[in-house]
């Protein structure tokens, strides 16, 4: 049984300032060894949950977060070559998807470091009419390989957004937005340990045929607001983008495999 892990940093335990995220910064060294501590927490619960293969995305911004050295040594660990590219693995052949680290969609109240693909250029985001963020994104690019949201860890805004789009799926909310950036966190050693058996029981109830795939209905209508009519021009400008108004442009896809191709 092979489950598939998508990885973020903004909603991962004791991440509770911006620059725990930011490269650069003497904080996102920090922030990366508590993002390792809650995949790690994942992968060892998927496996005792019943999984005998998991692949784990690196997939706050360009990668390269994880510190390999310290990961579960029972998981294989995978990056995106361009952006272009999301969960490259992914596939007909995996049974679930846990996506650790989550962030709510751009406009959320009370969520900490709320976005949607880029937090200075993306407004809002409308699928066929409803407004997603990456989380329900990744659950209808998973749901056109049949593969179902299993699980999803963040703050308590991701996992309410989770919910709405999954329903009844295990979620841990590992700290409340306290606005935007700011967090009231429980401690990561707590956090893990919920991570931990909620991956158990996820993939547990992921073998018995609990969860359903996100399925869109064809044809796709993307529709994508920018902050600025510059921005817009930029997307007005691919092929198969059409412009609405000064910020926005739509597209029309033939199926969510196509969700992150603008
Ligand atoms: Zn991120």
């Amino acid at each position: 049984m092979k489950i598939y892990i998508l990885t973020d940093m903004e909603g991962i335990s004791g991440i509770w300032r911006p620059e725990q995220v930011q490269k650069g910064t003497s904080e996102y060294e920090r922030g990366r060894r508590l993002l390792c501590e809650d995949v790690n927490a994942a992968i060892a619960g998927a496996f005792d949950g019943g999984a005998t293969e998991v692949v784990v995305l690196d997939g706050h911004g360009d990668g390269n977060n994880f510190i390999l050295e310290v990961m579960d040594d029972r998981a294989i660990y995978e990056t995106v070559k361009s952006s272009l590219e999301v969960m490259p693995s992914l596939d007909e052949t995996f049974s679930g998807l846990i996506q650790v680290g989550c962030h709510a969609m751009a406009g959320t109240l009370n969520a900490f470091l709320d976005h949607t693909q880029s937090s200075t250029t993306w407004f809002n985001l409308y699928i066929n009419g409803r407004r997603f963020g990456e989380i329900g994104q990744a659950g209808a690019y998973a749901g056109a390989f049949g593969v179902p949201v299993i699980m999803v860890t963040g703050d308590k805004a991701a996992c309410d957004e989770a919910q709405s789009f999954f329903g009844d799926i295990e979620v841990v909310a590992v700290k409340v937005g306290l606005g935007r950036n700011k967090a009231k966190c429980i401690a990561p050693k707590m956090a893990q340990k919920m991570i931990y058996d909620a991956a158990v029981r996820a993939v547990q109830r992921a073998k018995s045929g609990e969860f359903k795939p996100l399925i869109l209905e064809n044809p796709i209508e993307m529709r994508l607001e920018l902050c600025r009519s510059d921005y817009a021009d930029e997307y007005a400008a691919r092929p198969g983008v059409e412009r609405v108004d000064a910020r926005t442009v739509r597209k029309i896809i033939k199926s969510a495999k196509e969700i992150y191709y603008w």
